[in-house]
């Protein structure tokens, strides 16, 4: 896809509206339209890139230390304005993983107990060989790319 057609990117770029709440050089922040809870947050980078995988590429290596100072920035707002107990960070890459805007963002989503958003399913290995051939297999996978 062209920036041209990315939604985060108009968004950015200050050609379709929002309601920005935080930038910083290399991001902007701003209220999901669709919000799990009161101040839903969306992070994106300035820079068009589409999931993680595209992250890995195009993007500045310092990148990821502006993106954690800035959550934890984000994250410590939303509990003191919404007075939630806690929050998650989520960040899905691919439509199977739920993204749905193909602009690589993270939400920050305030949680309060007993709130009904589902967890994932907690699965069992179907045997502890099974478990550590995984990580084996994960091991030996990362080991070859880099
Ligand atoms: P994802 O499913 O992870 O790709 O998340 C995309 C998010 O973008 C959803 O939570 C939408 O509610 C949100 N969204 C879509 N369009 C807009 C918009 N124009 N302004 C703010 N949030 C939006
Ligand atoms: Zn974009």
């Amino acid at each position: 896809m062209s920036t041209t057609d990315c939604l985060f990117c108009k968004i950015v770029e200050g050609t379709l509206p929002s309601l920005k709440v935080y930038e910083t050089e290399h991001l902007y922040a701003f209220l999901d339209i669709k919000p799990a809870h009161r101040g839903h947050t969306l992070l994106v980078p300035k820079t068009h890139c589409r999931d993680i995988f595209d992250a890995a590429h195009g993007q500045d290596a310092r990148l990821g230390e502006e993106v954690l100072r800035t959550m934890q920035r984000l994250a410590a707002a939303l509990k003191e304005v919404t007075g939630c107990p806690g929050i998650n960070i989520i960040q899905n890459n691919g439509s199977a993983a739920g993204q749905t805007v193909f602009h690589l963002h993270w939400h920050i989503i305030p949680r309060f107990e007993n709130d009904g958003i589902p967890a994932w399913p907690q699965k069992k290995y179907e045997s502890q060989a099974a478990m550590n051939d995984m990580a084996e297999t994960l091991r030996n996978a990362l080991s070859c790319t880099n």
